[in-house]
């Protein structure tokens, strides 16, 4: 398997080798048109002072003067008038000296040969030790003319210089290549540690300690992975909390159906009883159905999130209208209602946003004693938005327990419940509803004074 970390280290081995071929390149081109010229001049000065020199002195005895110069580290060809060749200094490794140049510098004029040296990409000609990569100069003394073809030796002039340059580029190019593996390394940690935290992850394992201390992106990338790792954890208890919360709300009222049927059948009861039993497996089989009804559009609200049906109307008419729907449940009780609705239309989900104020208006009358009242009021003052208040006199909720009222299967105590049954998911279902609407609801509340919903609900 190709690693991160083997193609982070070769990427970058591969980029240092060829910014050191580009660098090469332009250094060539930067010596073809700077140094080349300037090296050219530097060389036919030196050889001029030779030749100057040469004929000011004529007595020197000519073939131990060039023989002396050759040791300070040059390369010459010395060609008589009779055309006889002497060479000084190390070899040259090329003999390609044209005849016509030669003639040329015994005519008296100079050759510029560095400067001439084809021009390529990989060779820049300084080191290239042929004959016509020299500078030559005529001699005339005591009436005789030579051509005197002259080059520096480099590696005579510049061989520990050479040694010098090479342990230098081998030592950058090996510490560069072991420093990148060991950078990459360290670059690519987190990222492993990060890989096998997904896989701890993956396995149901959300315990997770990160020990990135960067500043940068990746230490950002941990953090927010720690961040959804904690969030994923809360989400796989509340999953969990949720299915033990649906299965004991099944299991309850399974269980007494069982009960109940079991007792039914035997054949000795009084009609009277075996009505009431009839009734309480009624009750329930009403109980579980609600409860299937309410996870449901549970599940339903969290899946489409935001998707409405948005359509235009009365609020009030529809608020009559659950006022109408749970009838039987308030006339039972003989509980007041007051309305104070005026016409007001809205955007909203009328569906959705009825199932609100059927629960709503449903607890007011299963958490009012008998002869309470409920009061069911729209105020409309502003142009933002309207407020929907569901007040009742009934037993009101503790104040420990107002927090968590719009909890999932948030019920507030089991004594309550034998004579308030319920699920505990109304609340729950009423303010996701609204927060769809992106609108807000909250609760007041005293205990045994009542309990007040107010709603606001913003135009669309
Ligand atoms: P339930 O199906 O149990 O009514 P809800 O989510 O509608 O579930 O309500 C959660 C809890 O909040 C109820 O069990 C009840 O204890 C309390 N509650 C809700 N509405 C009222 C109210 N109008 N008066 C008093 N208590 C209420």
């Amino acid at each position: 398997m190709k690693t991160l970390y083997f193609r982070f280290a070769l990427t970058t081995i591969f980029i240092m080798f060829l910014s050191g071929l580009i660098a090469f390149l332009l250094s060539n081109v930067y010596y073809q048109i700077k140094l080349k010229p300037y090296n050219d001049r530097k060389i036919t000065q030196m050889a001029s002072n030779i030749a100057s020199f040469y004929e000011t002195h004529p007595t020197v005895n000519l073939d131990h003067y060039l023989k002396g110069i050759s040791h300070l580290g040059f390369q010459m060809l010395l060609i008589k008038e009779d055309k006889q060749k002497v060479y000084y200094g190390k070899p040259f490794s090329q003999h390609n000296l044209t005849q016509s140049t030669i003639n040329q510098v015994l005519r008296g004029e100079t050759y510029h040969g560095i400067v001439q040296f084809p021009k390529q990409a990989f060779v820049t000609g300084f080191f290239d030790d042929e004959l016509r990569n020299t500078i030559g100069v005529p001699i005339d003394a005591n009436g005789k003319n030579y051509a005197l073809f002259i080059r520096p030796d480099i590696e005579y002039q510049f061989g520990e210089m050479r040694i010098f340059f090479a342990v230098l580029v081998a030592l950058m190019i090996g510490l560069s290549v072991l420093l990148v593996f060991i950078g990459a390394y360290y670059i690519v940690k987190p990222i492993r540690v990060l890989s096998r935290a997904t896989q701890k992850i993956a396995h149901g394992d959300y315990n997770i300690q990160l020990h990135v201390n960067r500043r940068d992106e990746i230490g950002q990338l941990a953090q927010h992975f720690t961040q959804m790792a904690r969030s994923l954890e809360r989400l796989e208890e509340m999953r969990q909390e949720f299915v033990s919360n649906v299965s004991h709300e099944i299991q309850s009222p399974l269980a007494s159906i069982q009960g109940f049927s079991k007792t039914l059948q035997a054949n000795d009861l009084p009609p009277e009883q075996h009505q009431h039993y009839l009734s309480i497996i009624e009750e329930e089989s009403s109980r579980l159905s609600l409860l299937s009804k309410q996870l449901l559009t549970l599940a339903s609200l969290d899946r489409d999130k935001g998707e409405l049906d948005i359509t235009s109307f009365d609020l009030a008419d529809q608020m009559k209208q659950a006022v109408l729907m749970t009838e039987w449940g308030w006339r039972e009780k003989e509980l007041a209602i007051d309305m104070d609705l005026p016409s007001t239309i809205i955007q909203g989900d009328s569906k959705l946003l009825y199932q609100v104020w059927i629960n709503l208006i449903t607890n007011s009358i299963k958490f009012t004693e008998k002869g309470g009242m409920i009061s069911l009021q729209i105020v409309n003052t502003s142009k933002k938005e309207v407020v929907v208040r569901i007040e009742d006199s009934g037993i009101g909720i503790p104040k420990q327990d107002l927090p968590y009222i719009f909890d999932r299967f948030y019920k507030v105590d089991k004594a309550r419940k034998r004579n308030h049954p319920g699920s505990g998911l109304g609340l729950s279902i009423a303010k996701k509803i609204i927060e769809l609407h992106f609108g807000s609801i909250e609760v007041i509340s005293a205990e045994g004074k009542g309990t007040t919903f107010i709603i606001h609900l913003p135009y669309m």
